[in-house]
């Protein structure tokens, strides 16, 4: 599927907040929202009013940058959660955390959404004993990630966990940095989903 392979410090700027495309960049001074805050382009430091469809455009791109899915992809993953019982805002949201790439990143064995989906892309994950290599495969409630055995001694890997190993690990997530797994405990309630989603905007964005 295509993806977003252009400067991702831009969609930051462009949505007005840091979104944590970069991993240690993003923590650090050189983040571009700290140095140049404002839209990228001609006219960035223009007009910021905004009409109602401008702000429920902007919840739904921030949304979907935040998590790095295409808009086709995240059309279907509202159209699924239009379809499920309970509300949708919040169906939504626990589709996107239930990807495998969030999922890894969460648990802290990529430093940004970005690199866990490439590690997944190249085989560095298993899911219940099985080799997955599909960032947007769903997890359910029961599921064990795994970093592959292979992938376990590999320097890459050690710096990884050096750097992210400390950081919080959300309570429907029971992560293991010593065998490098993560159990997905029960999929998030919203109050459990640290997230810059106005997910009710994004209802109104595709309800036109
Ligand atoms: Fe966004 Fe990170 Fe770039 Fe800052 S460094 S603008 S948070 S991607």
């Amino acid at each position: 599927m295509a993806r977003y392979t252009g400067p991702v410090c831009r969609l930051c700027r462009r949505e007005g907040q840091k979104l944590f495309l970069k991993g240690e960049r993003c923590y650090s001074d050189k983040c571009s929202i700290g140095i140049r805050g404002y839209a990228p382009g001609q006219h960035g430091q223009g007009r910021k009013k905004s009409s109602e469809y401008g702000l429920q455009l902007r919840a739904k791109q921030t949304a979907r940058r935040f998590y790095g899915v295409q808009e086709s992809q995240f059309r279907h993953y509202f159209d699924v959660a239009e379809r499920k019982q309970g509300v949708t805002g919040d169906n939504l949201l626990k589709i996107l955390e239930s990807r495998l790439d969030n999922v890894v990143y969460r648990a802290g064995f990529a430093s940004s959404r970005i690199e866990a989906r490439q590690l997944v892309g190249h085989g560095h994950f298993e899911v219940n004993g099985k080799r997955v290599d599909i960032a947007s495969y769903l997890l359910k409630a029961g599921d064990v990630v795994a970093v592959c055995d292979k992938t376990k001694g590999t320097e890459k890997m050690k710096a990884i966990i050096e750097a992210n190993g400390a950081k919080p690990v959300p309570a429907w997530m029971d992560v293991d940095h010593e065998k490098l797994t993560a159990k997905v405990i029960n999929l998030p309630e919203r109050d459990q989903i640290e997230a810059p989603v106005q997910e009710q905007l994004i209802v109104e964005f595709y309800s036109r």
